[in-house]
């Protein structure tokens, strides 16, 4: 089973988004200055014996022109998407969209679902948890919910398959529910014989291994449900402690380097 990191392009923003108060005004310093960084997109491909699984479809390529609404991309500042669309990302790997039989969705946000055009209107089965789906059109259609779910992404003729617990996808490849940054989010257990480790996808549970190694929390703004999210972390850890995997979190721009050519 090949595991591949596609380049998706970064997200330019506050670290006190991933980092809850990373930068906060104390008494001897009330005006600190804020820190601006990066946070990687990136989506996974894996080649698996029985299909070709695309893990998130990342940003639309047309998300600083426009098709962002604009206070998002001012915070959320995507600059590349247009560099990094899904098939020259898939290309850089040696795949091609043709070639993926099953998406993954971790959960619908904008930059995780921008790119599910790509399978609209095909056969393609596109994975993802029954409350995302609830959650992302509640946010996108009514005043509820948050503001990261965009319908153009997602409200598309998608053939989609619901998870409505935790699953085998395919054999060794499990996905796992850990909701708190979303309702619906998944995450994976990927097991892999040899020399391989095994991958636990951990993505936006953890935007970078701050959150996970050191347990510093993110800001809430990223959280929707604290109470679920702690819960999340902790089975992802105890499942890291009795397997030793490898943990993928979900925009850290140093592991992502790290691990790119080399999963
Ligand atoms: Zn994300």
């Amino acid at each position: 089973m090949e595991v591949h990191l596609l380049d998706r392009g970064q997200i330019h923003a506050d670290m006190n988004f991933a980092l809850d108060a990373e930068v906060a005004a104390v008494h001897s310093n009330q005006s600190p200055d804020l820190q601006y960084g990066e946070y990687a997109v990136w989506n996974l491909l894996v080649d698996h014996p029985e299909g070709t699984v695309l893990w998130d479809t990342g940003v639309h390529p047309e998300a600083a022109d426009g098709y962002w609404p604009r206070p998002l991309f001012e915070a959320f500042a995507h600059h590349d998407p247009d560099e990094h669309d899904l098939a020259t990302a898939l290309d850089e790997v040696g795949y091609a969209v043709a070639d993926v039989d099953l998406v993954v969705q971790s959960h619908l946000h904008l930059d995780h679902a921008g790119g599910l055009h790509n399978f609209a209107g095909t056969d393609v089965p596109v994975y993802v948890h029954r409350r995302e789906l609830e959650h992302a059109y509640l946010s996108a259609k009514s005043p509820a919910g948050d503001d990261s779910y965009l319908a153009s992404d997602f409200d598309r003729d998608i053939n989609w398959q619901v998870v409505e617990g935790e699953r085998q996808l395919l054999p060794g490849f499990e996905l796992l529910h850990v909701p708190g940054h979303t309702p619906g989010l998944l995450g994976a257990h990927i097991q892999r014989e040899g020399e391989n480790e095994d991958l636990l996808v951990a993505g936006d549970v953890a935007f970078l291994a701050e959150n996970y190694e050191e347990k510093r929390e993110m800001g809430a703004s990223l959280v929707y449900d604290s109470r679920a999210q702690a819960e999340s972390l902790r089975k992802l850890r105890d499942r890291e402690r009795r397997t030793g995997a490898t943990v993928l979190y979900g925009h850290d721009v140093d592991q992502f380097e790290r691990l790119q050519g080399s999963l």
